[in-house]
């Protein structure tokens, strides 16, 4: 959990943020213009800044110079700028932002290099989480839910559902499955993926009316919500 404060004039923009940053358990703080955001910033110490440039009162780039000028803070900065010039960019950081993205940006970016800040702080979540309709995978905790319900799992059939998780909506041959699942591709004629993609129907697909495990005749395996 870390303390976010987002300076953001657009309330669109910065709710969002917001809302998308609360999601992941983090305390956010908006400020709708550039003064406001240096007192907040001047007075909490927040673990990451997001900064828009084109702000009232007090554009980015000045907080940027003020900030780093009367704190000496070393509160990372993210700057979001609508102004894609080189120059912009080479002046923000100048001015003391440590990373930028260019508006208009997807927020999952956004999300991820806050976290990549955040990790460098020790502050973030190492933790990967798949997700395909109501099915989530955390790589971290081993745990593996559908609607919510943990779903029991045995090493390798947790290491199957991964690798067609991280392969979604791509046709997978039995032979890549077995290389990357069972580190080999001994026996070609064995049926061990076809028992162990059963063991995962029965498990993940069963009872659920959107089957997430498809049979491509000839070709594979998929994972996808059809
Ligand atoms: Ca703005």
């Amino acid at each position: 959990m870390a303390n976010i404060l987002v300076i953001e004039d657009e309330v669109n923009v910065s709710s969002f943020i917001r809302q998308g940053l609360q999601e992941e358990g983090h305390i956010v703080d908006i400020a709708y213009d550039g003064a406001i955001g240096l007192s907040l910033a001047c007075s909490t110490l927040y673990d990451v800044i997001v900064l828009d440039v084109i702000l009232p009162h007090m554009n980015g780039l000045e907080f940027c110079k003020r900030f780093r000028e009367s704190q000496g803070f070393s509160v990372p900065i993210l700057m979001l700028t609508a102004l894609g010039s080189t120059e912009d960019i080479v002046k923000g950081l100048q001015t003391g932002a440590d990373d930028y993205l260019v508006k208009p940006f997807a927020f999952k970016e956004l999300f991820a290099r806050i976290n990549v800040i955040l990790r460098r702080k020790g502050l973030g979540y190492s933790n990967k989480l798949y997700e395909i309709a109501d099915l989530v995978l955390n790589t971290e905790t081993k745990i593996v839910t559908r609607s919510g319900v943990k779903i029991p799992l045995t090493s390798k059939e947790f290491r199957l559902l991964e690798f067609l998780l991280s392969n979604a909506n791509r046709v997978l041959s039995r032979t890549s499955i077995l290389e990357n699942v069972w580190g080999t591709n001994f026996e070609m004629n064995t049926n061990v993926v076809e028992v162990y993609i059963n063991f995962l129907r029965n498990k993940v697909d069963k009872g659920f009316s959107v089957k997430l495990i498809h049979t491509v005749i000839g070709m594979g395996y998929v994972l996808r919500e059809e």
